[in-house]
């Protein structure tokens, strides 16, 4: 069901005792009846940690990838069942450092989405372009292969469930934000995409993230847009004051 989400993707951050004091001071900051989504992504080390200290609070705690199999030779790697074993419920798939860095491909991430679905943890989906596309004119050809090839043979039912990150690339760690009429225009583009793949109903149902330099100062313009349910937020996601005034200043339409 389609919700405002401000999702924390700290990457490769923060040890043991940075987790505890973040995590600690978010859960006795944000109210029980906080009306946006709150996710964060620590590292894989502290997820246990993380999850028992926001226990019994609104806050949510996501992996920042997994592998797609149960089990097996994969060394390294981090399986969806061990991900729910531990009170995980979210995972990002696709984050374009993932994309760029470590061969992360459109069908890696379509058996990460899918994987993530059958073990019931919520897929949130990253998708964006470079700036040479943006330029290039290709942008919207290349956001609707990412959508259509990630969510290839999943179910409307199952669609409805990911959370989707339109995060352009030469905005993230740059400190230069799209403008809210440009991160809606994509976040339309997405919508109408999954419409066309599904139904207007799935579209209007999809949690439809921006990403790239969100701040407490720009948090309120890009979420009063019509198609941007919130923010995966990276930097500005580390410190509890800066993520609570992400939080406090996102509009719940
Ligand atoms: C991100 O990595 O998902 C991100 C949006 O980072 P930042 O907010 O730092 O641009």
């Amino acid at each position: 069901m389609r919700k405002t989400i401000i999702a924390g993707n700290w990457k490769m951050n923060h040890l043991g005792q940075d987790v505890t004091i973040t995590v600690t001071s978010l859960v006795q900051r944000i109210s029980p009846d906080v009306k946006p989504e709150i996710i964060i992504a620590p590292v894989f080390p502290y997820l246990p940690q993380a999850v028992e200290l926001a226990k019994d609070s609104p806050v949510h705690i996501a992996a920042q990838n997994m592998h797609w199999e149960d089990h097996g030779a994969y060394t390294g790697e981090v399986s969806p069942a061990m991900l729910t074993d531990i009170g995980v419920t979210h995972v990002i798939i696709g984050h374009s450092e993932r994309r760029a860095y470590f061969n992360e491909t459109d069908e890696t991430v379509n058996k990460k989405v899918k994987s993530a679905l059958s073990h019931g943890l919520t897929p949130i989906l990253c998708c964006g372009e470079t700036l040479e596309q943006r330029e290039a004119g290709v942008m919207q050809s290349w956001i609707e292969g990412q959508i259509e090839q990630a969510l290839s043979g999943i179910s409307a039912a199952d669609a409805e469930k990911v959370i989707i990150a339109y995060e352009p690339i030469w905005a993230i760690g740059t400190g230069k934000t799209a403008t809210a009429a440009q991160a809606q225009e994509v976040c339309a583009l997405i919508r109408r995409k999954l419409a066309s793949l599904y139904t207007e109903a799935t579209a209007q149902a999809v949690s439809i993230l921006y990403g790239g330099s969100v701040k407490g100062s720009n948090v309120a313009e890009l979420t009063a847009s019509a198609d941007i349910d919130g923010g995966l937020v990276g930097g500005a996601s580390l410190k509890a004051d800066d993520f609570m005034a992400i939080i406090n200043g996102a509009v719940v339409k």
